[in-house]
């Protein structure tokens, strides 16, 4: 369908003019007077004197009002870090790294010193440091060593309207620490007007409004509903660049592949128009190396406009000034388990109305905006849920539960949620921890879950790491457990596609995407781990001097390898939902190997009776330990009751 909406020359020179006085504005401010301009500054010393008289406070402002940038600063200026860390947690690594960095360079100080960050694997802190942004999984993982944190005077649970899996963890688990320690300020942050819920979880704690300073924003539905987001929001795209109306603009899609797609053909179809006036088009989700990450923040040339596509990290975590118009295309991608194959898949859903709204009010910030939604009113009315589901409501919950385990917590039934999980996630992923052996048949954590507790991974790596020590290949594991955990490590430059395949192919081992990881990593080490090498095989240097030093973090591997034959089985790393169903980094495996490792479940093909007698007891086996378990958790429930 055609893309058709209004434009108003009176209201497109109105915002010509709010554009322009915009960027002088930041072109002649220096950063204290930006500081002292955000909505926050208006309140500053009310804001630390409810603090001060309150162990805990919600705050809410809206995106932009300075929250996350200034709170740590205030509290520094006010003597907190006299005696502890003001830590500050972000759901998204990008938000941690990029406020760290704009935070530092506020202060006048390098990055890691007085202002620092810490996410999974890299830690941006020193001895200086006072101000710790992290992501929460790392708060989380602080708690596991030192249970009162006793590093902090103050925690800022940032985006906490996000509802993480990990936030939700450490709402149950704070809430404990403040009343045992009555020095521990928490601050909890939100951007929605939603925290009525917040403070009465926290025991009806004030909550502090900052007064918002937006613009109306004016929202256009497409009439029709469009049948490829990516190329509508292409048009819309540049209708609003060649229409003469200034400021930036702002499309949110769902994830990586769609917004290079997308900003490849705005690029491409303007090159084909003559004099179109420059734009410059800038990417931005989390895998994007964090030097052109930081490309969004800087200023355009005078007379270029900025399109921004971005995934929903633009949405409340990081605010991009000078947007007007933004283009909304009504998905983000979920975790959420499935149930089938009883793990979590990324699936591609409908935002919530929610969503919606926070990304309309990306356009209002420094004057009117308009905000364009690539759908149509009636399926934001009736087919948008109102809020996200939480994550801890939609998605496995095995290293929650490994976690609180190890943090001495046996009735996680009992365990102070927000919003509990269902029972059957959680007792799902205690029969997954209970496969792994990481958990007895009562449900207590076993010394091997004790000790995969320690890895910040997967339980299924945790496993195979502490597995392979007694196999003697723990050398090679840990390299293809930390290949596993970082960004991707090829890449398929464009107009360059064949022969950069051509090159992998060197690298490949038919059978196994995890050995081909293994033999990259062991053919760059005898290359003396050299960024040439890497080059020239079309390899990311960065990807692979994270695998070095730490040997561990976050996943996973691209494109399926060619094995050139179809074995009978495989095991993979990971399964991505797309269109279909695929299964990312795969090895074939022997069946044997299969039955020898999981007896319970496996067992190789024999005749007649003793075939039957394996599977009689596998299943016995199964369904004496699902009896235990749901005893174990009915005794829970009725405890809970009494
Ligand atoms: P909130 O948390 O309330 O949404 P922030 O503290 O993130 O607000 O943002 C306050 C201001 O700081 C915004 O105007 C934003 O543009 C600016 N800002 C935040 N991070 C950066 C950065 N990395 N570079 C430049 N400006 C930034
Ligand atoms: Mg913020």
């Amino acid at each position: 369908g055609r893309v058709d909406y209004r434009t108003d020359q009176k209201f497109a020179d109105h915002m010509k003019d709010k554009s322009e006085a915009s960027s002088e504005f930041a072109k002649k401010k220096t950063l204290l007077e930006q500081r002292q301009y955000l909505p926050i500054f208006a309140v500053r010393q009310q804001l630390l004197n409810i603090i001060r008289d309150n162990s805990i406070v919600i705050v809410v402002g809206e995106t932009g009002s300075g929250k996350t940038t200034q709170l740590t600063q205030y509290l520094h200026e006010d003597g907190y870090t006299s005696y502890g860390m003001v830590g500050c947690t972000q759901p998204r690594r990008v938000a941690a790294m990029s406020v760290a960095k704009r935070v530092s360079e506020e202060l006048g100080s390098n990055l890691g010193e007085e202002v620092g960050y810490a996410i999974r694997f890299e830690d941006c802190t020193s001895e200086k440091t006072v101000i710790k942004y992290m992501t929460d999984g790392i708060l989380l993982r602080e708690s596991l060593r030192e249970s009162d944190l006793d590093h902090y005077s103050a925690v800022i649970m940032d985006e906490a309207h996000e509802r993480s899996l990990n936030t939700d963890v450490l709402f149950g688990l704070l809430r404990e620490v403040v009343s045992r320690r009555s020095d521990l300020k928490l601050i909890v942050t939100s951007a929605t007007m939603d925290s009525d819920k917040f403070a009465a979880f926290f025991g009806n704690v004030p909550i502090f409004h900052i007064p918002g300073r937006t613009f109306p924003v004016d929202i256009l539905f497409s009439k029709t509903p469009q049948e490829d987001y990516v190329e509508a929001a292409v048009k819309q795209a540049l209708q609003i660049h060649l229409s003469g109306m200034g400021g930036d603009i702002l499309i949110f899609m769902p994830g990586q592949e769609d917004i290079e797609v997308t900003s490849d053909q705005i690029v491409e179809r303007l090159e084909d128009l003559e004099s179109a006036p420059p734009l410059t088009v800038l990417p931005i989700y989390s895998q994007l190396p964090s030097d052109l990450q930081a490309k969004i923040f800087q200023k355009a040339p005078d007379g270029v406009r900025k399109c921004i596509v971005a995934t929903n990290i633009a949405e409340t975590s990081l605010t991009v000034d000078g947007i007007m118009f933004v283009v909304d295309a009504g998905y983000c991608k979920l975790k959420v388990f499935n149930p089938r194959i009883g793990m979590d898949a990324l699936q591609v859903y409908p935002i919530s109305q929610a969503n919606a709204n926070q990304r309309a009010g990306r356009a209002g910030r420094t004057g009117p905006g308009q905000c364009y939604r690539l759908y149509t009113q009636s399926a934001f009315k009736n087919e948008m849920l109102t809020t996200t589901i939480p994550e801890i409501q939609r998605t496995n919950l095995a290293n929650v539960v490994l976690l609180l385990k190890s943090l001495g917590v046996q009735d996680l039934l009992l365990f102070h949620f927000m919003d509990p999980p269902p029972e059957d996630n959680m007792l799902n992923s205690m029969y997954q921890l209970w496969i792994l052996g990481a958990l007895d048949n009562t449900g207590s954590l076993t010394p091997t879950g004790r000790l995969m507790v320690e890895f910040p991974l997967d339980p299924a790596l945790s496993k195979m790491l502490i597995v392979s020590c007694d196999m003697g290949c723990s050398a090679d594991i840990l390299i293809i457990v930390s290949m596993l955990s970082v960004p991707a490590i090829f890449y398929r430059p464009k107009g360059r596609e064949e022969e950069s395949d051509q090159v992998r192919e060197k690298f490949s081992v038919p059978e196994s995407d995890h050995l081909t990881y293994l033999n990259v990593y062991l053919q760059w080490k005898n290359n003396n781990y050299s960024s040439i090498w890497c080059n020239e095989h079309f390899i990311h240097t960065k990807a692979m001097r994270k695998v070095r030093p730490s040997m561990c973090i976050q996943c996973i591997g691209d494109s399926l390898f060619g094995m050139g034959y179809t074995p009978d089985y495989i095991t993979y790393h990971e399964l991505v939902m797309t269109t279909k169903e695929y299964m990312q980094c795969v090895t074939a495996v022997d069946g044997e190997w299969l039955a020898e490792l999981g007896p319970m479940f496996y067992s190789v093909k024999q005749a007649g009776k003793s075939r039957m007698e394996n599977r009689r007891r596998a299943k016995e086996e199964i369904t004496n330990m699902e009896e235990e378990m749901s005893l174990a958790e009915q005794q829970l429930r009725s405890r809970r009751e009494d």
